[in-house]
């Protein structure tokens, strides 16, 4: 990395705003490099984004970042701890076209299926996506490239993002493709780290949900809520306190400490202490808006 590449600050991909250096940072959570990222940070509208992008950016998704099973009984066992999803998304639709971008291995999907939704996937592991046709018999798009994959099937009554969003290289477009590949009436589900959360603000650039350089991005809501109205999506539910942000805000706890040990021995132990931590700091990470994760449902316009 060159130093004339990483002094000149970039402007907001989304309001086009002069943007600041809010803070360098490491990965964190897996180590798989002790290079540097800047995270850049919009004056405006608060986006705050990995700049300049690693172009090695595939090393930083090792191999087992997937770990594939070898029968339908892990998404028998599994499928339970999604149903906070599929209860709300069945708020405003219970039954229809479902797509999943990023299932991994398709414990959501699986229980959409189950749920009466007839479930596609769009999935860029081979592996995975192989997992998903033929032994969970969920019709599976095995590419990189969403955005084309989308153009290339038939509208959806649903598409649900869990955690994807901030991994992309250009949001934007996906989410207009998205808009363009609902039905009307049609909902997008989406969940990603909230940068607005307590811990966010306690913990700064160690916070385990800033994850560099695998999250591109940490989105406000409100520039979610803004950019989704551009694609003709209003926001019809947001919540920083459902299962899955509870969840991860355990995860942030436990990782933030566990991240300062290399030993595995001394790791587990300070996990097991983030885990008490999480406990005391319910009070705060359970304030609506405040939640390591926020869960937001948009709906396109009726024809
Ligand atoms: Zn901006």
């Amino acid at each position: 990395m060159s130093s004339a590449s990483t002094t000149v600050a970039p402007s907001c991909s989304h309001c086009g705003s002069t943007c600041k250096l809010h803070f360098v940072t490491q990965d964190y959570n897996r180590r798989i490099g002790d290079e540097h990222f800047r995270h850049y940070r919009c004056t405006q509208c608060s986006l705050l984004f990995i700049h300049p992008v690693p172009d090695d950016l595939g090393r930083y998704y090792p191999n087992d970042y997937y770990y594939v099973p070898e029968s339908i009984d892990f998404l028998d066992k599994n499928h339970g701890q999604e149903k906070y999803k599929i209860d709300i998304i069945r708020r405003f639709k219970t039954s229809g076209r479902l797509l999943e971008i990023g299932p991994s291995l398709g414990t959501f999907s699986y229980a959409a299926k189950l749920a009466g939704f007839e479930a596609n996937a769009i999935e860029m592991s081979t592996e995975c996506s192989q997992y998903l046709n033929n032994v969970a018999h969920i019709p599976t798009v095995n590419t990189a490239d969403t955005d084309a994959a989308l153009l290339s099937l038939e509208p959806f009554d649903v598409i649900a993002l869990w955690h994807v969003i901030e991994h992309l290289v250009d949001p934007w477009k996906t989410m207009d493709h998205i808009a363009r590949s609902l039905k009307p009436d049609g909902i997008f589900i989406l969940a990603a780290p909230n940068p607005e959360a307590f811990q966010f603000k306690v913990i700064g650039k160690r916070w385990p949900h800033v994850d560099a350089p695998r999250h591109l991005y940490l989105i406000p809501k409100e520039v979610l809520v803004e950019r989704a109205r551009m694609y003709g999506l209003t926001l019809e539910s947001a919540t920083t306190d459902d299962e899955g942000a509870r969840g991860w805000n355990t995860f942030g706890w436990e990782y933030w400490l566990g991240n300062f040990m290399r030993d595995p021995k001394r790791k587990a132990f300070m996990h097991g202490i983030g885990k008490k931590l999480a406990r005391l700091m319910r009070r705060w990470d359970q304030k609506e808006g405040r939640g390591s994760a926020y869960t937001l449902v948009f709906r396109k316009a009726g024809s």
